[in-house]
């Protein structure tokens, strides 16, 4: 399944993407009588729980009225309320070196808050003094359930599904103290979406190419097999350390191809656009602007 939310004015909506359209699914919900999430928070409180009622819906939903033309919708944050935002740092082979850090031999859990989640196509806006922001194309992982000390082998059935992530990053920030909190937490830096694809349909977390492009030029492209720590060893570390809920998010780890790594680095400025694509999930694009 391929889940969307869209802006309206009754605030943020559920989407279904099918071949009729996308399906309304509040509008749904309310015409069928089927119990469903009554709206994006709702989803993902419920996380994994939920899914047997939405494919019931769409069963039944047969009135054409029901469904959105989806180049009609402005997209709103595939995941608009995080409970939480973990993210994976030097989590590929090839970004560790050209950061020119060892690859770890744990992985680097840091944090972002919801002010940073956006939507696709949003616009970011760069304030004048954030002068090295820069690029991450990043697998994200959505959790459909409550998973403590979770197994390796068991991780990946506690996942919902995966989004495309742009881990915008202001690098002078990151690296001015021992923390990269401050280089992560600009206001808008975790655009995501436009799609949360659902687990079954993604085969396997580890074989999906990644690429991103910056105004159009091919910038990272990658494969998630060079993760350094699969999504399953990320989730069952985390889950050692705290529970982890339903739609709570994991940004995996960027590959190589950041500015970062570039000489000369030319830094994102407004007017660039960057899109992510990792396979399956759609393409996530967003213009930065001067705030
Ligand atoms: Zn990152």
């Amino acid at each position: 399944m391929k889940l969307l939310t869209y802006q309206s004015s009754k605030g943020i909506r559920l989407g279904v993407v099918t071949a009729r359209g996308v399906l309304d699914v509040a509008a749904a919900a309310a015409a069928t009588g089927i119990d469903c999430p009554a709206s994006p928070d709702d989803l993902y409180a419920q996380g994994s729980a939920a899914l047997p009622g939405l494919a019931a819906l769409l069963a039944a939903a047969d009135d054409p009225a029901l469904y959105r033309e989806e180049s009609d919708l402005t997209y709103g944050p595939a995941v608009p309320n995080p409970g939480k935002i973990l993210c994976v740092g030097l989590n590929y082979q090839k970004h560790a070196a050209e950061s020119g850090m060892a690859a770890p031999e744990e992985p680097v859990l840091f944090s972002k808050f919801n002010n940073t989640i956006a939507a696709p196509n949003e616009d970011i806006p760069l304030q004048a003094d954030w002068e090295t922001v820069d690029y991450e194309s990043e697998l994200g992982v959505v959790m459909g359930a409550t998973v403590r000390n979770v197994s390796v082998e068991d991780a990946l059935d506690a996942v919902f599904g995966y989004c495309n992530m742009n881990d915008l990053s202001e690098r002078d920030f990151q690296m001015r103290s021992g923390q990269w909190l401050l280089g992560k937490t600009l206001d808008k830096f975790l655009p995501l979406g436009p799609y949360v694809v659902t687990a079954d349909e993604v085969p396997d977390p580890q074989n999906m190419s990644i690429k991103g492009w910056l105004n159009g030029e091919l910038r990272q492209s990658s494969n998630t097999a060079d993760m350094i720590f699969s999504v399953a060893e990320v989730i069952a570390y985390a889950s050692r350390i705290m529970t982890l809920e339903p739609g709570d998010v994991i940004s995996s780890g960027t590959p190589e191809g950041v500015i970062l790594g570039m000489d000369p680095r030319v830094w994102l400025k407004p007017g660039d656009e960057y899109i992510v694509e990792v396979e399956g999930l759609g393409k996530l694009a967003n213009r930065m602007v001067k705030a």
